[in-house]
């Protein structure tokens, strides 16, 4: 059976750093919606433009453009074995949505103490390169292990992530509930360490 695997979590929980890990161990496309945003703008697309507004403010693009996005990536050829969404979906609009394009397999919570969000998510730095993520807190070097300069999200600055958060616990959170109801739920402990949280997702993903 094909593993459709949604990771959820509030912004900073780690979710793009194991996805990146479940991705390759399983063969699946990795699927981030905030990536291919942040794509769309680096080249100025229609999609780009419209949805930039949104990201700097800290707000939801709407979910008419994201629905429209992920509908049409996981009509892709390499989704036809399974794939994993990372950061989608994000309301109960959206998840709805997705109920009606394909099963979803799996959804892996990734359940961080909310209290160390902001810290986490204000010391990120990113390659824009490979997408590689890193804190400054275990990680002094400014470039990523494949040579490009790290930089820092413009939404990872301080004044636009309590919006983030506040988007999370009204829009994203409930969701938790949403698939628990279906069945799917799984959820692992965010706050213990990169390799350890690999595991317990590996553990429960089979
Ligand atoms: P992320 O990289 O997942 O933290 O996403 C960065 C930003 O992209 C978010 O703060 C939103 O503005 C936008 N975004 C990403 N995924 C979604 C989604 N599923 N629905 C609406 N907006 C999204």
């Amino acid at each position: 059976m094909s593993k459709n695997i949604i990771l959820l979590g509030a912004p900073g929980a780690g979710k793009g750093t194991q996805a990146i890990k479940i991705a390759e161990r399983y063969k699946i496309p990795h699927i981030s919606t905030g990536d291919i945003f942040r794509k769309n703008i680096r080249e100025g697309t229609p999609i780009g433009l419209k949805a930039k507004g949104y990201i700097d403010g800290g707000k939801l693009v709407p979910d008419e453009v994201t629905i429209a996005l992920v509908d049409s990536r996981l009509k892709e050829s390499d989704c036809a074995k399974g794939w994993l969404l990372d950061g989608f979906p994000r309301t109960t609009a959206q998840a709805e949505a997705l109920d009606k394009i394909a099963k979803v397999t799996t959804v892996v919570n990734v359940d961080v103490d909310l209290n160390k969000l902001s810290d986490r998510i204000t010391s990120r730095r990113v390659c824009p390169d490979c997408g590689g993520s890193y804190s400054t807190v275990t990680y002094s070097n400014s470039n990523c292990t494949c040579g490009s300069k790290l930089v820092q999200r413009d939404d990872d600055k301080e004044e636009t992530v309590k919006s983030r958060l506040q988007v999370y616990a009204n829009s994203t959170a409930p969701l938790i509930e949403y698939y628990k109801k279906k069945g799917v739920l799984v959820s692992v402990d965010g706050n213990k360490a990169i390799d350890e949280v690999a595991k317990e997702i590996a553990k429960v993903l089979g």
